[in-house]
């Protein structure tokens, strides 16, 4: 939704536009500050933030403990390279594998820290070469995949949009129906090194996997000799009230896969992503030289990410549960004529829409002080702030009729 004043303070529009390449096409609103779940525009407009940085700011923005741990571990070390260790680096990496699988990561299991959602999984392209070795060269993704914007994650990634400019592709990848078991059984052939699976398909417009895919998706690709990869850059982290999303028993149904990638909210707005490599065999596949980085496992990130970790520790994770239940039934309640569904797990939500106004109807909602995503033409996602509150979410739901009506009297007047 553009319109007039839709980017506001002095000049900056502008210049971002002299400055910055346009990939983003043009920014909504220029933000100059946060705290909790709001943020504030150049004008001084302040702004429910139900988009959370897309699903990064797990704490909310400015969390004293997340203000904390970077500004003492800035303090006292800031950066080192891969050569030597740090107590954040470890510690994380140790969080991690305890968190990773419910009851701890399996024996051997190991993590390597980088630095975003594309990274972890392009390490994990590399496990899955590494373990298919020149006789399994396909990897199987499924439709409405979103893995990452480089080219071994953009392989990975469905979107034709995406894809295309930057044809030929590394790899051999296949996509399936999404959520179609017979589909993956009739593709799991001997030539198949990995299946890589989002739990819960954020970019496609939040699509949960159905009940009973992950565990036979667990049982075939054992079964096939080839690894299971769980994204979980934006479903995980404490998203759905559980550490991943794949926990949730009706969900994950008790699987324990062979690689997870993290991201998103890991860092609580600092960039950090992990690949967890679960058991040894797994974790063994790359050695010395085989892969590096220069920020990643860098001790500032891993403090912010370790305060992510307390503060799910801390309470955080049953929150989320409630005021995810709350919103959605708050949302499914409105009976409103615009809404055809909710759908999602714990906070990261998508409301479905009954006609293609998402677009306007989040311009609504901005200009309303709430900033939503509208992640299809018939969807609008919300992936707030974990800290989000009762009274927060409620003050969304109750401001969703009229923005819903606002879109759909601009259809109607267009039409
Ligand atoms: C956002 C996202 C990525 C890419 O993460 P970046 O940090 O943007 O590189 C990968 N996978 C999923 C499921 C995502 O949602």
């Amino acid at each position: 939704m553009s319109g007039p004043g839709t980017v506001s303070g002095p000049g900056w529009a502008e210049r971002y536009g002299a400055a910055l390449m346009n990939t983003f096409g043009p920014p909504q609103r220029v933000l100059v500050r946060g705290a909790g779940s709001h943020v504030w525009d150049a004008d001084g407009r302040r702004y429910l933030d139900l988009l959370g940085g897309l699903a990064v700011n797990a704490l909310g923005h400015a969390h004293p403990a997340v203000v904390r741990a970077v500004t003492d571990q800035l303090q006292t070390l800031g950066h080192v390279s891969n050569f030597f260790a740090t107590p954040a680096q470890v510690t994380l990496a140790e969080q991690l594998l305890r968190i990773v699988t419910p009851g701890g990561a399996p024996a051997g299991s190991r993590v390597f820290l980088a630095n975003s959602g594309t990274e972890a999984n392009e390490a994990a392209v590399k496990l899955i070469r590494r373990h298919g070795g020149p006789a399994r060269r396909r990897v199987l993704a499924l439709e409405g995949a979103f893995h990452g914007r480089t080219l071994g994650a953009l392989a990975l990634t469905h979107k034709a949009a995406y894809r295309e400019p930057f044809e030929p592709l590394p790899g051999e990848v296949d996509f399936l129906p999404f959520g179609d078991v017979a589909a993956l059984r009739e593709a799991l052939d001997e030539d198949v090194a990995a299946l890589v699976v989002e739990p819960i398909q954020g970019e496609a417009g939040v699509r949960v996997l159905p009940p009973g895919y992950l565990p036979a998706a667990r049982e075939l690709t054992r079964a096939a000799g080839a690894l299971l990869v769980l994204d979980e850059v934006q479903s995980g982290m404490g998203r759905t009230g559980t550490w991943m999303a794949h926990h949730l028993p009706h969900l994950g149904g008790g699987v324990v896969p062979d690689v997870v990638t993290l991201a998103k909210g890991l860092g609580g707005g600092l960039p950090v992503g992990a690949v967890v490599a679960l058991g040894a065999d797994i974790a063994t596949l790359l050695g010395p030289g085989q892969h590096g980085t220069t920020f990643g496992g860098n001790p500032v990130v891993a403090a912010a990410a370790l305060a992510v970790v307390a503060a799910l520790d801390d309470g955080l994770l049953g929150h989320v549960t409630e005021v995810g239940d709350l919103l959605r039934h708050k949302l499914a309640g409105l009976g409103h004529h615009g809404v055809a569904e909710v759908r999602g797990e714990g906070l990261l939500l998508a409301v479905g829409l009954t006609a293609p106004v998402a677009q306007a109807a989040a311009g609504h909602l901005l200009e309303a002080g709430f900033i939503v995503n509208p992640v299809r033409p018939d969807a609008l996602r919300l992936a707030p702030p974990l800290v989000l509150t009762a009274a927060e979410a409620t003050s969304f739901v109750d401001a969703l009729p009229a923005a819903l009506d606002a879109a759909l009297a601009d259809a109607g007047g267009q039409g």
